[in-house]
């Protein structure tokens, strides 16, 4: 991988905003590496690879993105160069496992087309790239949300992104962190205030286990109906709960 550009305004440590909150989470983040261990994420071999699985799995599966993956593998099709020389009719029947086949195809031929136009097909140029400005362009492609241009800018391209999904805004929201209604740069911001006086070097890493262990917290624990009972929260939901009750 290339050498990171330098830290900007948006990946310099900014003091945390939210304080409390930010150390709370911060306390959460730590509690469940101790609970989970490892979690050695994103599932793929290569760089290309997650951005292809980052565009599979947007309302999918995880099952489902790595069915379509071992499509693409079979054919040694998990490069830039092969994506770009393969009709998209091919590829939409190659990622049909995942859903969407049609806007999914489209969307990671529009990735690759933005590449090769703007770092000649170059995954290490865009790593490269300021992360801010990197941001903003994968926000501008087809298909691509704030979630999608995150996990790209963390597990493809090294820079110290979080990453905001459905199980982190009900943990945030569940322990009275943020409002209900926390919007997706609200709930990042807070990652980012928690992380924020971890060395440069350091987030990335941080970052990257954070989204992990906070998935496998949604999986197991906090669910759409949470499991509190044996959750490695569950001992701050308790002083929330009853910080509650005092009048
Ligand atoms: S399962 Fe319960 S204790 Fe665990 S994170 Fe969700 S709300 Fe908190």
């Amino acid at each position: 991988m290339a050498p990171r550009s330098a830290p900007t305004s948006r990946s310099r440590a900014k003091p945390p905003r939210t304080g409390d909150a930010a150390r709370r989470l911060r306390g959460f983040y730590s509690r469940l590496v101790e609970a989970y261990g490892p979690q050695q994420w994103w599932p793929a071999k290569t760089p290309f690879e997650v951005v292809i699985g980052a565009y599979l799995t947007q309302n999918t599966a995880w099952t489902s993105v790595e069915r379509s993956i071992a499509n693409l593998a079979a054919r040694d099709l998990l490069r830039v160069e092969a994506i770009r020389a393969l009709p998209e009719a091919e590829l939409r029947d190659l990622v049909r496992p995942s859903g969407y086949m049609v806007r999914k195809a489209a969307a990671i031929k529009a990735f690759v087309a933005f590449l090769d136009q703007e770092y000649s097909g170059s995954l290490e140029r865009l790593a490269a790239e300021d992360p801010e400005i990197a941001r903003e362009r994968l926000l501008a492609l087809p298909g691509v949300g704030p979630e999608t241009a995150d996990a790209i800018l963390l597990y493809a391209l090294g820079h110290p992104a979080i990453v905001v999904d459905e199980y982190l805004r009900r943990v945030v929201t569940r322990h009275g962190l943020l409002d209900e209604k926390a919007k997706y740069a609200e709930i990042q911001a807070l990652g980012e205030a928690a992380f924020a006086a971890e060395p440069y070097a350091e987030r990335a890493a941080h970052c990257n286990e954070f989204h992990a262990v906070i998935v496998e917290l949604g999986k197991r624990h906090c669910r759409r109906v949470p499991k509190c009972e044996e959750c490695p929260l569950a001992w701050d939901l308790k002083l929330v709960k009853a910080r509650r009750r005092v009048p």
